[in-house]
C-alpha cells in the first residue's frame, strides 16, 4: 500500500468510527521536507478517493490534485515545521474528546496508566477562531513535545511518525475520554497516585520502549 492509500484508507477509518461527520476534519502525510499529501476542504471522509488526495508545500500551496486546500492545513503546518520526526497530522471531531474540549478541559491527570504512557499529557489548546492563524498559534506552547492536542470548543489534533501512529492515538483519546465519561456518570475518577505514576514512568522505557518527554509528563 502506497502512503497515498494508506491516508485513504485512515479518513475511511475516521469516519466509520464517528470522529467526523459530513465534511469535518483533515488528516496529512508527509512525503518528504518539501511536499505534504493532504485530504481537500468540502469531501467528506467517508467519500474520499484516491485521486481526491492533494499535495501541497510546507507553506500550504497546491502542487497537485483538483480540490480547494483546506484553510485548516496551518494545522497540519505547524506539527510538520516543528516536528521533524513527525509524518502524520490528523485532525477530527470525536464527540467525547470534543464534549470535554466543549467544557474547556484537557486530559491533564493521570487515570489510565497506558494513556500515560501512549499520550502523556493532552493540553488544551485556547480557543481560537478556525481558519486563522490563532488556531496553529493557540498549539504552539505544546508543538514540540505533545502527541495530541485538545482544541478548546473545536476538536483533536493527533501526530504520529506515521499515520497508523496518528490514527491509532485519536482512537485511543477517544476511547479514553468515551470512558472517563461513562466513569462521571457514575461518580468520580481516581487518579493514579504520584508514588505509582513514578513507578509507572521508571519501567516506561525498560518494558515499553517509550521515552517521554519531561514537558510531557503528568507528575511535574
Ligand atoms: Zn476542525
Amino acid at each position: 500500500m502506497n502512503l497515498k492509500e494508506e491516508l485513504v484508507e485512515a479518513c475511511h477509518k475516521v469516519y466509520e468510527r464517528g470522529f467526523v461527520s459530513a465534511y469535518d476534519g483533515n488528516l496529512s502525510a508527509r512525503i518528504d521536507e518539501n511536499k505534504i499529501l493532504i485530504t481537500p476542504s468540502g469531501v467528506c471522509k467517508g467519500d474520499i478517493k484516491y485521486e481526491d488526495i492533494l499535495e501541497i508545500d510546507n507553506y500550504g500551496n497546491r502542487i497537485s490534485g483538483f480540490g480547494k486546500v483546506s484553510t485548516e492545513n496551518k494545522i497540519h503546518l505547524v506539527i510538520y515545521n516543528n516536528r521533524p520526526e513527525i509524518n502524520s497530522v490528523i485532525h477530527c471531531h470525536p464527540v467525547y474528546c470534543t464534549a470535554f474540549a466543549a467544557l474547556g478541559e484537557g486530559f491533564t491527570t493521570p487515570v489510565f496508566p497506558e494513556v500515560v504512557l501512549s499520550l502523556g499529557k493532552v493540553p488544551l489548546c485556547k480557543y481560537a477562531t478556525p481558519s486563522t492563524e490563532e488556531l496553529p498559534n493557540s498549539m504552539l506552547p505544546y508543538v514540540e513535545f505533545s502527541w495530541a492536542f485538545l482544541l478548546e470548543s473545536h476538536g483533536v489534533v493527533t501526530i504520529g511518525k506515521n499515520i497508523q501512529g496518528a490514527f491509532y492515538r485519536m482512537e485511543k483519546l477517544e476511547h479514553s475520554a468515551k470512558t472517563l465519561s461513562i466513569a462521571r456518570s457514575m461518580g468520580r475518577e481516581k487518579t493514579i497516585p504520584l508514588v505509582k505514576l513514578k513507578e509507572l514512568y521508571s519501567i516506561a522505557e525498560s518494558t515499553y520502549g517509550i521515552k517521554i518527554d519531561k514537558r510531557n509528563r503528568l507528575d511535574y
